[in-house]
C-alpha cells in the first residue's frame, strides 16, 4: 500500500532514467517524451549543460536564504530583464507561488490606488494552480469544487472575448488589473485571435488596469519565442514564469515592469527557498542553452512541422476537430473525449497527455529534432485513427 496521498490517477509506469526526448521505464523499455514533464523539461533529459551547472553549484552553495544577497539572484534576474525587458521580478518555487505574488501585487498596487475592494478579471476555461487564490482565479469548476469559500474579488469573462471586458469596464470600478494566458494551455490549446493582447492592452492603458500574463506555460520559449507575449507588439506589467524556467528545479518568478515593478516593499512578500542559488544556477543554466542552441526558433520550426503533418496524417479522418499549435504547444481536438488515448499511446511507446477531455496536449521538449518529430506523428496518427475507427 502507498503512503501517497491520493491526489493523481498515476499511469502504471516508473521511469529510471532519459536521455534527450528519450525516456526509459523499470522493463527496459523506451518512450518518445511528448509530454516533457509538462512542458517542464524544454531541454530534455539529461542535458549535460544543466547537469553540470547544478552539480557544481551544489558543491558551492545551495541555500543561504533571502536574508542576505543572493549573487545568483541577481545574475538571473538580469538575464530574465534582458531577454523579457521586464523591469523588476521576484522568484518563488511554483507557478501557483508566482500567481498567487501577481495576485498581491495587484491588490496592493489597487489599495494605494485609494481602491478599497480590488477586482482582477480572469477567464474562462483558465488555469492558473492550486492554491487558494489561484484555484480561485482558475476557470474550472472541477479544480475549485469542495474548497469552498473561495477567495473574494474575481471578475471571470469569456476567454477571447473583449466586449465582455468592456461591460465590466463600464459597470465596475473597482478592477485593477486582467489576469490572463496568452495562450490557453490546461483549457485545451485555446489560442486567441491576434489582436485579443492588444485589445487587452489598449484596455489596461485606458483604464489604469495592469494587464498581467500568466506565462507559466507559454514562457521560455515554448511558443516559439521567449515569451508568448512576444508574438504581439506589446508588454505586460506583470508576468509569471515557472514550469520550463528551471528544467525540473523547482523555480518560479514574477516579473513586473513601470509602475508594478516598484509595488512591493520589504515586508509585503517573501519565499524562504525563492531564488536559491541552486535554483538560479538550473535557470541560469536552462536559458544558456535555449539561447546557445536556438531552442525558441527549433520550436517554432518543430511545432509547425508537427502540426502540418498530423493534420496531413489525419486528413479526412471523422472526429478529429482541429490541429493547432503555438510552437510546441500542439493540441490535436477531437469530438469526443480521448482519455483513452494516453495508454494506447504510452503501449505504442509515445508518451502524451489529454486535457479538456477532447484535447491531445503536446508539449515536447524543445530539442526535439525533424526525425524525432516525425516519428512521434507517425505513432500518434496510427492511434488517432484506430481510437476514432478510420
Ligand atoms: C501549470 C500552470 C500553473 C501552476 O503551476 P504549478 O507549478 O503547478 O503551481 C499556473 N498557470 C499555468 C498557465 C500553468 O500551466
Amino acid at each position: 500500500m502507498t503512503h501517497l496521498m491520493n491526489t493523481y490517477a498515476r499511469q502504471p509506469v516508473t521511469f529510471t532514467h532519459g536521455e534527450g526526448v528519450w525516456l526509459w521505464d523499470t522493463a527496459g523499455k523506451k518512450y518518445l517524451d511528448g509530454v516533457a514533464g509538462v512542458a517542464v523539461n524544454g531541454l530534455g533529459h539529461a542535458h549535460p549543460k544543466l547537469t553540470q551547472a547544478i552539480c557544481e553549484q551544489a558543491k558551492q552553495l545551495i541555500h543561504t536564504s533571502n536574508l542576505y544577497n543572493v549573487q545568483r539572484q541577481e545574475e538571473l534576474a538580469d538575464k530574465l530583464a534582458a531577454l523579457s525587458g521586464m523591469d523588476k521580478m521576484f522568484f518563488c518555487n511554483s507557478g501557483a507561488e508566482a500567481n498567487e505574488a501577481a495576485i498581491k501585487l495587484a491588490r496592493l498596487f489597487g489599495h494605494k490606488k485609494g481602491i478599497e475592494n480590488p477586482t482582477i478579471i480572469v477567464t474562462e476555461k483558465s488555469f492558473h494552480g492550486r492554491t487558494m487564490a489561484t484555484l480561485t482565479a482558475t476557470g474550472n469548476r472541477k479544480v475549485q469544487a469542495g474548497f469552498e469559500p473561495l477567495v473574494s474579488g474575481f471578475a471571470r469573462v469569456p476567454y477571447n472575448d473583449m466586449e465582455a471586458i468592456r461591460q465590466i469596464a463600464e459597470h465596475n470600478d473597482s478592477v485593477v488589473a486582467i489576469l490572463v494566458e496568452p495562450v490557453q494551455g490546461e483549457g485545451g490549446i485555446n489560442i486567441p485571435d491576434a489582436q485579443y493582447l492588444t485589445q487587452l492592452r489598449e484596455k489596461c492603458d485606458k483604464n489604469g488596469w495592469l494587464l498581467m500574463l500568466d506565462e507559466v506555460q507559454t514562457g521560455i520559449g515554448r511558443t516559439g519565442k521567449w515569451f508568448g507575449f512576444q508574438h504581439s507588439p506589446i508588454m505586460p506589467d506583470v508576468m509569471t514564469l515557472a514550469k520550463g524556467l528551471g528544467s525540473g528545479v523547482p523555480v518560479g518568478a514574477c516579473l513586473a515592469r513601470g509602475a508594478a515593478a516598484d509595488v512591493f516593499q520589504p515586508g509585503n512578500h517573501g519565499s524562504t527557498f525563492g531564488g536559491n542559488p541552486l535554483a538560479c544556477a538550473a535557470a541560469l543554466a536552462t536559458l544558456s542553452a535555449i539561447e546557445q542552441d536556438k531552442l525558441c526558433s527549433n520550436a517554432s520550426k518543430i511545432g509547425d512541422l508537427i502540426r502540418s503533418e498530423m493534420t496531413q496524417a489525419l486528413q479526412g479522418v471523422a472526429g478529429v476537430v482541429t490541429v493547432r499549435n503555438c510552437g510546441m504547444l500542439i493540441g490535436i481536438e477531437l469530438n469526443r473525449p480521448c482519455g483513452d488515448l494516453v495508454a494506447a499511446c504510452r503501449d505504442a511507446g509515445l508518451l502524451i497527455n489529454v486535457t479538456a477531455d477532447t484535447v491531445v496536449r503536446l508539449l515536447p521538449p524543445l530539442v526535439m529534432n525533424e526525425a524525432e518529430a516525425l516519428q512521434l506523428v507517425q505513432i500518434l496518427a496510427a492511434q488517432i485513427r484506430k481510437f476514432l475507427g478510420a
